[in-house]
């Protein structure tokens, strides 16, 4: 290893851990400053709060990709993906394992032939239905509200104002980093089986690039209707430090199928635990105080989805994907 630095342990890893990751950073070593061990993890996502990742590795091409399939083969280290990191919640002590960050240099690039599309992992969402737009296409300006990047976006089925990324895929690429190869192939729609706000994407998958088919459009029309997005967008949602929408919306009726209106009448709206608070513009979303902690906002998001299920005898789902936390936290010794 050099004169590398020893590697800083991510929370509650043991020394079981340790020796893994050192493992992994030996493994790594070839990329060099790509790879930080105790990269600061949950500063990168948009709640702003959370620990350390063990390692965190910045990937520019499909080679390092492999070259982290293969050490996490070795360490046993589990992987994340982590992409704009608008729809995660790092627990404070940390993930044990290596997060992989795409580099925009090698996964960043948009390329549009005609109507069909083709965006690197690594673009941003609201950019890219910008960009689209203004080659007068239509079809993804939805996403022009969803702050993810395009990896995250086809993982988690992103969606809104009546559509999703499923209306608009054609086809991906991705990368399997706990197959040991690492090697890349295609998934067609048909592959990915999407549901509202999931797809057959697993948690070793690394989407590095998509295809969009849309269609063609009027460019002021798009534009107009980007405004109007953005416009209602700021109007309805908070800012701030959050993850978007805690919960998917149930099946049902209206307005019972609306996580917000559940949690509203629940009485939840505007309920602090902590550093965490149900946001009182919108109560489907939990803000997160600037220096807060990540265990704030689970026990309250535990909590919420409790007072649901009490007053409405409705189970919420968790949009919001939860890295690192050992178990479910009990609200009720903390009194809330
Ligand atoms: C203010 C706000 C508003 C939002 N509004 C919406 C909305 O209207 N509709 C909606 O659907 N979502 C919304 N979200 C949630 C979020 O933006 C989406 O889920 C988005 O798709 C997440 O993308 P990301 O790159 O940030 O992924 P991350 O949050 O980084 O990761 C989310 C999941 O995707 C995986 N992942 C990330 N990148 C990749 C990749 N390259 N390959 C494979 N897996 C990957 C991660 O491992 C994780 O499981 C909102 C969030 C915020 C903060």
């Amino acid at each position: 290893m050099g004169d590398r630095p020893g590697p800083r342990m991510a929370g509650s890893a043991g020394p079981a851990d340790g020796d893994a990751v050192r493992v992994a950073l030996d493994s790594l070593a070839s990329l060099g400053d790509q790879v930080i061990a105790g990269g600061d993890l949950g500063s990168m996502t948009t709640y702003r709060v959370g620990g350390q990742a063990a390692l965190l590795v910045t990937a520019r091409s499909e080679a390092d990709l492999t070259l982290v399939a293969a050490a996490s083969d070795t360490s046993r280290l589990p992987v994340l993906t982590v992409g704009r990191g608008s729809n995660l919640l790092v627990a404070d002590a940390g993930f044990v394992g290596i997060a992989v960050v795409l580099d925009p240099v090698g996964f960043g690039a948009v390329s549009i032939a005609g109507h069909a599309v083709q965006a690197g992992g690594a673009v941003a969402l609201p950019a890219l239905a910008r960009q689209t737009v203004d080659a007068g296409l239509t079809g993804l300006e939805w996403a022009v509200g969803v702050p993810g990047s395009v990896g995250g976006g086809v993982r988690m089925n992103a969606g809104g104002h009546g559509s999703d990324i499923a209306h608009n895929l054609r086809s991906c690429r991705v990368v399997d980093l706990g197959a040991g190869r690492g090697e890349a192939r295609s998934m067609v729609l048909a592959d990915l089986h999407y549901g509202y706000r999931t797809s057959a994407i697993g948690p070793s998958h690394v989407v590095i690039e998509a295809e969009f088919g849309l269609a063609g459009g009027d460019r002021a029309v798009g534009r107009d209707t980007i405004r109007h997005i953005v416009r209602w967008r700021r109007e309805h949602q908070p800012g701030g430090q959050n993850a978007g929408s805690v919960f998917t919306n149930p099946p049902g009726e209206p307005p019972a199928n609306s996580a917000g209106w559940l949690i509203e009448t629940a009485g939840c709206k505007g309920r602090r635990w902590g550093s965490a608070m149900v946001s009182p513009k919108h109560a489907n979303f939990i803000q997160a105080d600037s220096g807060g902690s990540a265990d704030d906002v689970r026990v309250l998001m535990e909590w919420v989805r409790a007072e649901v299920a009490r007053v409405h005898g409705v189970d919420l789902r968790t949009e919001v994907r939860l890295i690192g936390f050992p178990d479910q936290p009990s609200t009720s010794s903390r009194g809330l």
